[in-house]
C-alpha cells in the first residue's frame, strides 16, 4: 500500500483512466482501501490509483425486477453507484442469490452484505416497534410518513432503536395506501367475517384474528394456489398494480378497499453501521438523497401504476370492486387502534415511539380533514367520482 498524501491532487480524466485499469487488471478490489496515491518516489503513477473504489452489495426482499421492491432497489443500487461516479459501486442481489429473504437485517447486521433493501415490518421479532418504521393498522399514509421521519423526529428514533442492532436505515421507498384484499364471498356485515381464513402479515392479523377471523401468512408465491383451492377465502396483498400482475382476479370474486392495515408501507435502505459510519461525508449525502428521491418516486410510481392497473381489473376483467361496509371498516380501525397501543407497553423505547408517531398521527388527522382529506373529499363530490 502507498502512503497517503495529504492532499491528493488529479483531474477527473486521469482518475477514469486509472479506475478502468485497476479494473481491467483486476485490482479493483485489492484498492478498496487505498486513498489517494503517490509517492516522493513516485509521483507520477499518483493519479492511477486517485479513486477510492468501495464496493457494497445490497441483499433484498424480493425477486429480481419484481415490480416496485424490486425495481426500486435495483434502481437505487445504480443510482448510488452512478451518484458516486462508481466509487460506492453497489451491486444488488434478489432473494436468494446471498440469502433467503426474511434474512436481510440479520445478513447486513453481521456484515454479509453491506445493506439491503426491505419492508422493516419483516424485522417485527426483533423488536416490536419496528414496524412504526414501516406501516402498522390504522396507521400513516405514505406522505405522513415520511413527513413523520423526516421532520417529525421519527428518523432519531429510528436511528436509536436500531444502533442497538448496529445497523442503520433511511426510508427509501413506500407502497402508498394498500386494497383492503380478494374475497370469495361478499363481505356484508361484521357476521361474515366470522371463520374468515385470511392471508394477512404484521399487526393485521392480530386485527383479522379479532375480527373473529383466522390470519394466515404467506409469500406472494402462495396465495394463489391457496385462493383457488380453498385453503383461504381472502388475502391481501399490496394494490392493483402488484395484484393485477399475479392475477389474482382470475381465482377471487371480490376485490374490496382501501384496507385499514397498510396506509402507507415503507420501504428502507438498510445498512450495517460501521459501514456507514466509515463512508467518506460526500457518500454519505449521496446515499441519503438517493434514499430521499426513492421516497418520494415509488410511492408516485406505485400511485400511477395503480391507478391504471384499477381501471384494467374494472374494465377489462369486470372485477367487482367495492368498499368495505362502514361498520365493518369502522370496527377494523377500532381493534387496530388497541392492538397498536398495546405495542406501547412493551417497554422504555416502545412506549417513546408509540407517543411520538401517535402524537404526530393525531394531529396529522386534525390537519387532514382541511389538507388532502378535506380537499379530496370535496373534490370527487364535486365531480361525482
Ligand atoms: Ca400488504
Amino acid at each position: 500500500m502507498k502512503k497517503k498524501t495529504n492532499k491528493p491532487i488529479y483531474k477527473r480524466r486521469d482518475i477514469l483512466i486509472g479506475a478502468s485499469a485497476l479494473t481491467a487488471a483486476g485490482v479493483l478490489t485489492a484498492c478498496k482501501d487505498n486513498v489517494s496515491g503517490g509517492t516522493p518516489e513516485n509521483p507520477g503513477q499518483s493519479a492511477s490509483i486517485s479513486k477510492k473504489i468501495i464496493q457494497w452489495k445490497m441483499i433484498t426482499c424480493w425477486p429480481r425486477d419484481f415490480p416496485g421492491g424490486g425495481t426500486h432497489s435495483q434502481k437505487l443500487a445504480q443510482r448510488i453507484t452512478e451518484a458516486s461516479d462508481g466509487r460506492l459501486e453497489i451491486k444488488n442481489f434478489a432473494a436468494g442469490e446471498l440469502v433467503p429473504a426474511f434474512e436481510v437485517f440479520d445478513a447486513v447486521r453481521e456484515g454479509t452484505a453491506e445493506c439491503g433493501h426491505a419492508a422493516p415490518y419483516y424485522w417485527i421479532s426483533k423488536h416490536k416497534a419496528i414496524p412504526f418504521f414501516c406501516t402498522v393498522p390504522g396507521g400513516m399514509t405514505a406522505s405522513e410518513k415520511a413527513a413523520w421521519i423526516i421532520y417529525g423526529g421519527g428518523q432519531q428514533l429510528w436511528d436509536e432503536l436500531y444502533a442497538e442492532f448496529g445497523v442503520k436505515s433511511f426510508l427509501c421507498g413506500n407502497t402508498g395506501v394498500q386494497m383492503g384484499g380478494w374475497f370469495q364471498k361478499e363481505i356484508n356485515s361484521l357476521e361474515d367475517f366470522q371463520g374468515i381464513k385470511m392471508r394477512m402479515p404484521g399487526l393485521g392479523a392480530e386485527v383479522v384474528n379479532r375480527m373473529g377471523g383466522t390470519a394466515v401468512n404467506m409469500p406472494a408465491g402462495e396465495i394463489m394456489p391457496a385462493l383457488q383451492s380453498g385453503v383461504i377465502d381472502a388475502a391481501e396483498w399490496v394494490g392493483p398494480w402488484n395484484d393485477l400482475a399475479l392475477g389474482f382476479y382470475k381465482v377471487a370474486n371480490y376485490y374490496y378497499g382501501p384496507g385499514f392495515h397498510e396506509g402507507g408501507t415503507g420501504n428502507e435502505l438498510i445498512m450495517n453501521k460501521k459501514s456507514y459510519d466509515t463512508l467518506p461525508l460526500d457518500l454519505k449525502a449521496i446515499v441519503k438523497h438517493a434514499c430521499l428521491a426513492g421516497a418520494l418516486e415509488s410511492p408516485v410510481e406505485y400511485f400511477a401504476r395503480s391507478a391504471l392497473s384499477l381501471d384494467i381489473l374494472i374494465k377489462k376483467h369486470n372485477v367487482d370492486v367495492r368498499p368495505f361496509p362502514k361498520d365493518v371498516i369502522n370496527k377494523m380501525f377500532a381493534i387496530s387502534k388497541e392492538v397498536v397501543e398495546e405495542t406501547a407497553s412493551l417497554g422504555e423505547l416502545h412506549a417513546r415511539i408509540y407517543k411520538s408517531w401517535s402524537d404526530f398521527l393525531y394531529q396529522s388527522m386534525r390537519y387532514q380533514k382541511y389538507s388532502d382529506y378535506g380537499y379530496m373529499r370535496d373534490r370527487s363530490e364535486a365531480y361525482g367520482i
